[in-house]
């Protein structure tokens, strides 16, 4: 086959964990890999194709390790709340989504990421009320179409939302908890089978999408659900991606399920070792973090997620002195909001300065790249085949323009790169060798149309649940016109916002429904009456919960 070189290139390379060297190179591609970093310019054979890279940084492709694509057809309607409001909130979103709302949410976290030069993403994908066949196709397609190195986690999940909060009979008095968070789920084998046939489909498939097994939490399964995809993880050798203490409800409720930290427990399942990667884990007992270093299990950091939800501060500092390995996450476009990982990045390494700490103790942004790069991709269990620029791994690369705000004038790329740049200066992506983005631009899709179309659901979602009838009295709104543009969209809401005062409020007592075109107005009368429920399982789930320190 023949190669592709990049020439001229001013070339990012990792020299241990945290520490990176800047050259001059040339760099010859073969069949996806990198082939060599030439001193010397090359003398190209016919046919070779040449890119000149004259004025371009290279650095490895970053890696996403935590988001959740069926999120990003609902960026934006997520109000300012805490996780467990947030997520009861969101839910409706998701609700019964076509495959091609499914393969359209995807593709938009596609085109976001290669715009920032994230090459390899975890997709920790949920749906509801379940997983089908089709949607998680749909997905993977997505992946295969962008050009996208991915690694799927089917969210597995079989405890009633109700029933994953510390709460008592007494708190729901009143409450008609039937019509929400009490949907009996997929039985655990129905949901391991599911994903059994996912894996055998799509695993390995083109070299760039790899399966993994995703429990959504802990307290989101039964103990046979979590020891049923442990298992299904050991035979098939994929990694298992699960979120880990998110919030202080989270903690209470694993105390009270196990009667012990949630590390623990997984310790007691026989589940914490190498393949485990944990996302968030904010709230550990004393102990925790020896457990993870001791059983090699890692740890995705979702800074953004966690300020943006008010989640709690994540032990950066402490888990790196304890030996933890650390990837890093966007988490989902509806709590983050978005998939941009240099602003994790930056977020990430400024996060850990404390007026109380010395400075010699902060994080520095070389450390960070590497929890971005090679770090990430040996979390998600493919360090031997990206995140780095050397011989033999995937050419999984981005290209920056040197001539850009972020590094002008051009001192400490590292620093430039990390604390400085917004994703202005990328000018072009590749993914096993091929050039996934040129210029700026996506070449495997139309974003145009993309967004087009994401635009055109959220409308149509907006519209239908907004005029359903059964919504009435003091709690209807209607948008004046069916609306076929972003114009006329915007101008709706502005009727809102900028209305009487009682409209806003209105508004938002809504938008938990802002969710599927094909919801039925059983479904729609199912989240609309409850709001107040949620509110208050959500508010008492935190009230509930005991202060406990922070590890930092
Ligand atoms: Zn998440």
């Amino acid at each position: 086959m023949h190669a592709t070189w990049l020439t001229d290139a001013v070339c990012l390379t990792e020299a241990g964990t945290g520490f990176w060297r800047l050259a001059l190179r040339h760099v010859e591609i073969r069949e996806g890999r990198i082939a060599a970093l030439h001193a010397d310019p090359p003398v190209p054979r016919a046919g070779e194709m040449v890119m000149a890279a004259a004025g371009l940084l290279v650095i490895p492709g970053l890696v996403n390790a935590h988001t959740h694509s069926p999120d990003n057809l609902i960026r934006g309607s997520a109000p300012d709340l805490p996780l467990e409001l947030w997520s009861l909130h969101s839910a409706a979103g998701r609700e019964q989504r076509s495959p091609r709302e499914v393969y359209l949410s995807a593709l938009l976290g596609c085109a976001e990421m290669l715009r920032g030069g994230v090459t390899t993403v975890l997709d920790h994908i949920r749906f509801s009320p379940a997983m089908a066949p089709e949607t998680l196709d749909a997905v993977a397609q997505a992946y295969r179409d962008a050009g996208m190195r991915a690694v799927i986690a089917p969210v597995l999940a079989d405890r009633a939302v109700a029933d994953t909060m510390p709460l008592e009979p007494a708190d729901l008095a009143g409450l008609d908890i039937a019509a929400y968070g009490s949907r009996p789920a997929m039985p655990a084998a129905e949901q391991i089978a599911l994903v059994t046939d996912f894996v055998r489909r799509w695993h390995g498939h083109e070299g760039r999408l790899s399966a993994a097994i995703g429990p959504s939490a802990p307290q989101r399964c039964s103990d046979a659900l979590l020891l049923a995809a442990g298992g299904l993880a050991a035979r098939h050798d994929l990694i298992m991606h699960m979120h880990l203490l998110e919030t202080q409800a989270q903690r209470e409720m694993g105390l009270r399920l196990y009667g012990r930290g949630m590390v623990a427990h997984l310790v007691e399942l026989g589940l914490l070792g190498p393949r485990l990667n944990l996302a968030h884990a904010l709230w550990l007992e004393e102990g925790d973090l020896d457990l993870l270093a001791r059983h090699d299990a890692a740890v995705v950091h979702n800074p953004v997620s966690n300020a943006r939800l008010g989640s709690g501060t994540f032990g950066l500092r402490r888990m790196r002195a304890a030996g933890v390995r650390v990837a890093l996450g966007t988490d989902s476009a509806c709590c983050n909001d978005s998939n941009n990982l240099l602003e994790t990045m930056k977020a990430a390494t400024l996060l850990t300065r404390r007026p109380d700490l010395a400075p010699e103790a902060w994080v520095t942004p070389g450390q960070v790249l590497s929890m971005a790069t090679s770090g990430g991709a040996d979390v998600l269990g493919l360090g031997a085949m990206t995140g780095r620029l050397a011989p033999g791994m995937a050419a999984d690369l981005t290209l920056l323009r040197i001539a850009s705000p972020a590094f002008a004038p051009l001192l400490d790329v590292v620093r430039q790169l990390v604390l400085g740049e917004t994703g202005a200066a990328i000018d072009s992506v590749m993914v096993a060798g091929q050039l996934v983005l040129r210029h700026g631009r996506c070449t495997t899709l139309d974003e145009t149309a993309i967004w087009a179309e994401a635009q055109a659901l959220a409308e149509r979602r907006l519209r239908l649940v907004l005029c359903k009838p059964g919504i009435s009295g003091s709690n209807a709104i209607a948008l004046p016109t069916p609306s076929t543009g972003l114009d006329r969209m915007v101008q709706a809401l502005q009727g809102y916002t900028n209305g009487t005062p009682k409209a806003p409020r209105v508004f938002a007592r809504h938008s938990p429904c802002l969710a599927p075109a094909d919801y039925s107005t059983s479904s729609v009368a199912r989240f609309c009456p409850n709001w107040k429920m949620i509110s208050m399982l959500g508010r008492r789930a935190q009230a509930v919960s005991r202060p406990h320190r922070l590890q930092c």
